[in-house]
């Protein structure tokens, strides 16, 4: 576990995921990415040890790095790092377009690596509407971006076969953004050495670095953690490693694929002259005596303490765990002192949302009744900012007492608020209490589970048979379960698997377009500087089995019948993930075991919705329905409890709809005028201003060129889905 004290803890991450870096003319043809052991995409595999069956087939893939460096030369020359010059610097919202080739999973994915951006800085995304630059992200051959803004209108962006993972996206936006890989430098010779004759002939300007006239550090020390270093063996011609550290400690730090590494925020936040970002709200780990601006009620009959220690417990803060000597504080409410029926209440500072819609996250600690609990409300004021309604939004009951558990509370608060926490004494008796430590408050989506893994190092250490959660529940209402396969150590995978569950005849089958992440929390107190290790993968229901079955059948169609610990039968069916989620040497750094306690954040949302082709679900006699039912307009389709309907095509703007796909929709017809004047007029501008988007989008389109100049293209040897 690092610490937090005085000493940066230095995270050990991927070490896959090498890249180059070389000029190219702007005039050669489409890029050329290589692929080392390509197999075909998503190549499904088992893991069901329980069943005794293990097939896995690893699927790495690797791709080349290209940077066109001979377009800007000449303008780089104020601000280094990132190219230069204001008008290659993209407004702090940007416009984007996903373009049809996109898989559905990277989709799912490219939109969660804008939360990474909105949370961590100023930059934001939007769908385009017509702005005279924007971003087409697209299914190109491999994953590669230009750097900085390129005046073509049109900015092409290849999210490819691979790339479909969020550390990934966040990096190719950083090229995007302006920003060129670390090992770019001028300085780079200061940290690591270069071992030319390692490296594939004909690759070696991958390894160029640039002079500070080109590359500026922005004054912030060469960074062996940046999303945006090379790893060790990038573009090697055998196992040995092509970068050496000058510390060796970084040498399995180097190549990270994570998320934002500190100094990465740090210059993405200096560049673009960011001073907030969109969703981040509040850190508080209760070092400070001003306790984050909170205040204790009047209006109850205790208050919270800080305090380092409790003898019944907690021994130790949860930011820390004791580990700084002097510091290390949480809230402590003390129920032994109090009797039945008596609260104590903190309120957090005002707060004022942006978007709607918060995750309260913190972590809690009881030594106190068993009956003790916390009460979470919301304390909303009017406009008027006269009156202020109290609204309770969660009771945490039942809190496990002796280690500090990790708790999430969804909130949808539209007008200025403050949260308020009470602690609530319950009967029986208590020796302790209640503490609170590590709150975070943020404008982004709770994970819908927490995978909760205690004495992780003892369960690490001596590995034994299957390891698998608790059953859940999608939102959709589609059971399943996760595998941790801890079988193949160093590395560590993780697997998801569909189980038999209470809705099965309800749901439809094969399971379409749920999108599954799996996200290993960094447990770093401060939400803003957290690396959490994060997979997604997507539930298509056209893929099959060598059998010739589909994949994500119901469960008790095609899958195994096994048994719970408690007796239950069930079925499960195969599991789909990450061989190499991550290795055992990342686990161990940075905050993912704390206190050895693990967190899997689990989230499996329904994105059909971002299908713009709205495929058809697989049906096995379509034809005979369908072929007197003919859909217009290039829509499909498809059997629905057993009648012919059309699936009609959509696109951002526009759609098709009625029975038959015959009406056409968009959004210059639905606009609905304000209430306000002002955002009448708005509306009208917006109006004149769709009425060419769509054309002019399907004009754009056309023109999608392979003008690739200042273009990066990543070399990817990454673990993929299997
Ligand atoms: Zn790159």
């Amino acid at each position: 576990m690092a610490t937090h004290c005085s000493i940066l803890a230095w995270e050990i991450p991927w070490t896959e995921e090498p890249g180059g870096l070389y000029p190219r003319d702007s005039q050669a043809s489409s890029p050329t990415p290589q692929f080392k052991s390509i197999n075909s995409s998503f190549e499904h595999s088992l893991a069901l040890p329980f069943f005794g069956i293990g097939i896995k087939t690893d699927l790495f893939q690797s791709y080349k790095h290209f940077a066109f460096l001979n377009f800007f030369f000449s303008d780089m020359i104020q601000e280094r790092n990132a190219i230069v010059g204001e008008r290659y610097r993209w407004p702090h919202t940007i416009p984007y377009v996903l373009d049809d080739s996109l898989e559905m999973n990277a989709r799912g994915v490219i939109l969660k690596a804008f939360e990474r951006y909105r949370l961590k800085s100023c930059i934001d995304f939007k769908p385009w509407s017509g702005e005279p630059n924007y971003i087409s992200v697209f299914k190109g051959n491999g994953c590669w971006s230009s750097v900085g803004k390129q005046l073509t209108r049109m900015q092409q962006l290849s999210i490819g076969e691979g790339c479909d993972r969020i550390a990934t996206v966040q990096h190719e936006f950083l090229h995007a953004l302006g920003f060129w890989h670390e090992q770019s430098r001028s300085d780079r010779d200061d940290y690591v050495s270069i071992i030319w004759d390692r490296i594939i002939s004909g690759k070696e300007r991958n390894f160029d670095s640039y002079d500070d006239q080109v590359i500026d550090s922005m004054n912030v020390p060469y960074d062996y953690s940046s999303v945006m270093h090379y790893s060790k063996t990038a573009f090697g011609n055998g196992s040995e490693p092509t970068i050496v550290t000058r510390v060796p400690d970084f040498m399995d730090v180097i190549g990270q694929r994570m998320d934002f590494s500190d100094s990465d925020v740090l210059k993405l936040n200096q560049l673009y002259n960011c001073s907030s970002s969109l969703s981040f709200m509040e850190s508080c780990d209760f070092e400070l005596e001003n306790v984050c601006g909170m205040i204790q009620s009047s209006a109850d009959s205790a208050d919270w303490q800080r305090l380092s220690q409790v003898s019944e417990g907690p021994e130790s803060d949860h930011s820390n765990m004791g580990q700084c000597r002097g510091s290390g504080f949480f809230m402590h409410f003390d129920s032994s002192s109090v009797n039945e029926g008596a609260t104590a209440i903190l309120e957090s500072r005002i707060f004022y949302p942006k978007r709607g819609f918060q995750c309260l996250q913190f972590f809690l600690y009881n030594s106190g009744s068993q009956d003790d609990q916390l009460n979470i409300y919301i304390r909303e004021y009017s406009v008027a900012h006269v009156s202020s309604t109290l609204t309770l939004v969660e009771q945490i009951k039942d809190i496990p007492s002796g280690s500090w558990q990790l708790y999430h509370v969804t909130l949808n608060v539209t007008s200025k608020f403050r949260v308020v926490f009470e602690g609530v004494r319950g009967a029986g008796a208590s020796l302790g209490g209640l503490s609170i430590d590590d709150i975070n408050l943020s404008e982004t989506w709770c994970p819908h589970h927490v995978w909760h893994i205690r004495n992780f190092t003892q369960l690490i250490s001596s590995p034994s048979g299957s390891f698998f959660s608790p059953p859940f529940y999608s939102s959709k209402g589609y059971a399943f379960q996760i595998y941790l396969d801890l079988y193949s150590l160093p590395k560590i995978g993780m697997y998801f698997h569909l189980i038999s569950g209470a809705n099965d005849d309800q749901l439809e089958w094969p399971c379409p377009w749920q999108q599954v992440t799996m996200t290993i929390l960094d447990q770093t107190p401060d939400i803003r500087q957290r690396m959490s290790n994060q997979r997604s993968l997507t539930t298509d229901p056209f893929l099959t089995t060598d059998n010739g079955t589909y994949f994500w059948d119901r469960p008790s169609k095609v899958g195994a019948q096994v048994i719970f610990p408690n007796g239950t039968q069930f079925y499960i069916g195969r599991g789909r993930g990450f061989p190499n989620f991550m290795t055992q040497e990342m686990l161990k750094s940075r905050d993912f075991i704390k206190g050895d306690d693990v967190y899997i954040l689990l989230a499996v949302e329904d994105i059909s919705h971002l299908n713009e082709q709205n495929y058809p679900l697989p049906t096995l006699d379509v034809s005979d329905l369908c072929t007197s039912f003919r859909c217009e307009n290039d829509g499909i389709c498809i059997l629905q409890n057993g009648k012919a309907e059309c699936r009609c095509r959509s696109g951002d703007d526009w759609w098709y709809m009625g029975e038959r796909c015959e009406k056409r929709g968009s959004t210059r017809d639905t606009i609905v005028i304000a209430t306000s004047s002002t955002a009448a007029v708005f509306a009208l501008m917006l109006i004149i201003t769709l009425v060419s988007v769509y054309y002019t989008r399907k004009k754009y389109r056309k023109e999608s060129s392979s003008r690739m100049v200042n273009t990066i293209m990543e070399n990817l040897d990454q673990a993929a889905l299997f």
